[in-house]
């Protein structure tokens, strides 16, 4: 199979490596974001959260994705692993 980008991939893969890495960390970022949007409706309506995750939190959500620690992002690219494998599902799938 062929990547977008014109470079041939590994065997039942839709993206070559490159842009597999680059998706991954795009997908993450969007993860990321769109824990820091739940996480701040949720310090706005609850008001049994601890304070030391409230702590946590309010630091966590003012950091952009690129920012965070390694251990941190690789929690989001574990979500984004997750988006990856059900596009090269569907991709497999609508062939
Ligand atoms: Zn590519």
């Amino acid at each position: 199979m062929y990547c977008k980008c014109g470079r041939q991939t590994l065997l039942k893969e839709v993206f070559c490596t490159g842009c597999k890495e680059k998706l991954i960390e795009g997908l993450a970022s969007i993860e990321h974001d769109q824990w820091a949007y739940w996480a701040k409706g949720l310090m706005e309506s609850e008001k049994n959260i601890s304070p030391e995750r409230l702590k946590r939190w309010k630091e966590l959500t003012k950091i952009p994705y690129g920012f965070l620690s390694e251990e941190a992002q690789d929690v989001d690219r574990k979500l984004a692993r997750r988006v990856m494998d059900y596009l090269k599902d569907f991709f497999c799938e609508s062939k």
